[in-house]
C-alpha cells in the first residue's frame, strides 16, 4: 500500500508497534505540505470559510480547530504521543507541571471530597493541596508513601483520590502501584500518579492500574531543561472532565513548548537508558567511598524495596540521594567542591545537578518534620545528567576529598 502523507498518518499504522517507534512517530499528523519533522502552529485562532462553517465548528458539529486555548495541531500531536506512550486514552497537554496537578483536583474533586497525598510528594504539590484546595472544602490527609496498610486504614467514605510520586523525591521510596489501584478501586477512590522521575520509559502507572498519570514535562520528557510543561493522562471519560476544566480555565501548552516536547520524546527512551546506567554506575561506586555514610537508589541492592523496583521499572531513574560524614557542614563543603555538576535543584536535564534538600527544597518544614520525613542534614541528592560517567565521578571525588 502506498503512503497517504496526504492524507495524513493512520492511528491504525501504529497498532502494536514498540515503545521506541511510538516515541519517534505516534501522533504526527501531516499537513499536505509533506514536512517529515512536526509543523509548529503558531497560532491564537482559525479562520473559516463562511459564517456557516464557523458556527458548525463552535457548536462541535464539525470537528476541527478553534481557538487555540481549546486545542492546537502541534500541542495535540504531543498528547498523541503521551497517550500513546503511557498506554493511556487521551492525554490534555498543561502549562506546566503543577497546572496538571491542579487540572487534575480542580476537575475531579468538589468540596466535601476527600483527598489522600503520599507524604513525600514534590514541595509545590504540598503547597497546593494546604494553601488551596483546602481553602475550598477539600479535606487532605498524608500517607507513608510505601505502607499499604496505611493507605487502606486512611480512606474515608468521601475519599475521591489517591495521590502519589512513586519513587519519591529525594529518597526513592516506592509504592506497589498496582496493589494500591486495587485498594482504592475496593472504596471506590482513584489513583493518580506524578510518574515525573521515571517518565513512561521507565514505568507506566496506568498499564499497572492507576486512573491517572500527572506529569512536569519541564523535566526529562524535554530533556535539557529548557521549557515549562506538564501532561495529563487517564480514561476517557475522566479526561473529558480535565480538558474542559483545561479549555475553560487556560493554564493549557504553548504550541512551541509542545514541538520542543515532541522532539524531546523521540530521544527519551535512549536518554533514560543512558541517565540509569551513569545513576547506577555513580551509586554503586559512592556506596564505596569512606565519607559515604548511605545512599538511596532503588537499583542498589542494599535498597529495601529493590525488588520491586525491578518488578514495577525499567529502570531506576536518574536520581541517587546519598548522606555524607559531617553533617550540613560536610555536605555543603562537598557541594562547593564540585566543579562541573550544576548547584540547582532542577532534574531531568543533560547536565548533572546537585543539590542540599534540608536547605533547599525541603528547607521550608520545620526541622522535626524534616526528620520524619528522613531528610537528614548531611543528604546531598544528586540528578543524574548525559554528561561521561568518568568525568562525574572524578567531580564527586572532589567532595569526597574535602570531606
Ligand atoms: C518539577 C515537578 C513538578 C512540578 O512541575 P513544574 O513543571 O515545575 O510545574 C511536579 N512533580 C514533580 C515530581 C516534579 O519533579
Amino acid at each position: 500500500m502506498s503512503q497517504d502523507w496526504d492524507a495524513g498518518r493512520l492511528d491504525s499504522d501504529l497498532e502494536g508497534v514498540a515503545f521506541d517507534t511510538l516515541a519517534v512517530r505516534a501522533g504526527q499528523h501531516r499537513t499536505p505540505e509533506g514536512e517529515h519533522g512536526d509543523a509548529m502552529f503558531l497560532t491564537s485562532s482559525y479562520v473559516f470559510r463562511t459564517a456557516a462553517d464557523a458556527a458548525a465548528r463552535f457548536s462541535g458539529e464539525v470537528a476541527g480547530n478553534v481557538y487555540s486555548r481549546y486545542t492546537n495541531p502541534t500541542v495535540r500531536a504531543f498528547e498523541e504521543r503521551i497517550a500513546a506512550l503511557e498506554g493511556a486514552e487521551q492525554a490534555v497537554a498543561t502549562a506546566t507541571g503543577m497546572a496538571a496537578i491542579l487540572s487534575v483536583v480542580m476537575s475531579l474533586c468538589s468540596a466535601g471530597d476527600h483527598v489522600l497525598v503520599s507524604r513525600s510528594v514534590f514541595g509545590s504539590t504540598i503547597s497546593l493541596f494546604e494553601k488551596y484546595f483546602k481553602r475550598f472544602g477539600i479535606e487532605v490527609d498524608y500517607v507513608p508513601l510505601a505502607e499499604l496498610q496505611g493507605w487502606d486504614a486512611a480512606i474515608k467514605p468521601n475519599t475521591k483520590l489517591l495521590f502519589v510520586e512513586s519513587p519519591s523525591n529525594p529518597l526513592a521510596e516506592l509504592v506497589d502501584i498496582s496493589a494500591l489501584a486495587e485498594i482504592a478501586h475496593a472504596k471506590g477512590a482513584m489513583l493518580v500518579v506524578d510518574n515525573c522521575f521515571c517518565t513512561p520509559a521507565l514505568q507506566q502507572p496506568i498499564k499497572l492500574g492507576a486512573d491517572i498519570v500527572v506529569h512536569s514535562a519541564t523535566k526529562f520528557i524535554d530533556g535539557q531543561g529548557r521549557c515549562m510543561g506538564g501532561v495529563v493522562a487517564g480514561r476517557g471519560e475522566l479526561m473529558k472532565e480535565v480538558v474542559g476544566f483545561l479549555r475553560t480555565a487556560g493554564p493549557t501548552l504553548s504550541p512551541f513548548n509542545a514541538w520542543i516536547f515532541l522532539k524531546g520524546l523521540e530521544t527519551l527512551n535512549l536518554r533514560m537508558r543512558a541517565h540509569c546506567a551513569s545513576a547506577l554506575a555513580l551509586a554503586e561506586w559512592l556506596e564505596q567511598q569512606d565519607g559515604v555514610e548511605k545512599v538511596h537508589y532503588a537499583g542498589l541492592k542494599s535498597h529495601p524495596q529493590h525488588a520491586l523496583a525491578q518488578r514495577q521499572q525499567r529502570g531506576f531513574g536518574a536520581v541517587v540521594s546519598f548522606e555524607v560524614k559531617g553533617g550540613k557542614e560536610g555536605a555543603w563543603r562537598f557541594i562547593d567542591a564540585t566543579r562541573l555538576i550544576s548547584i540547582t535543584a532542577n532534574l531531568g536535564d543533560s547536565k548533572t545537578t546537585i543539590t542540599h534538600p534540608a536547605t533547599t527544597s525541603h528547607g521550608r518544614l520545620a526541622p522535626q518534620e524534616r526528620e520524619a520525613a528522613g531528610i537528614r542534614d548531611s543528604l546531598i541528592r544528586i540528578a543524574v545528567g548525559l554528561e561521561d560517567v568518568v568525568d562525574l565521578q572524578a567531580d564527586l571525588s572532589r567532595g569526597l576529598a574535602v570531606l
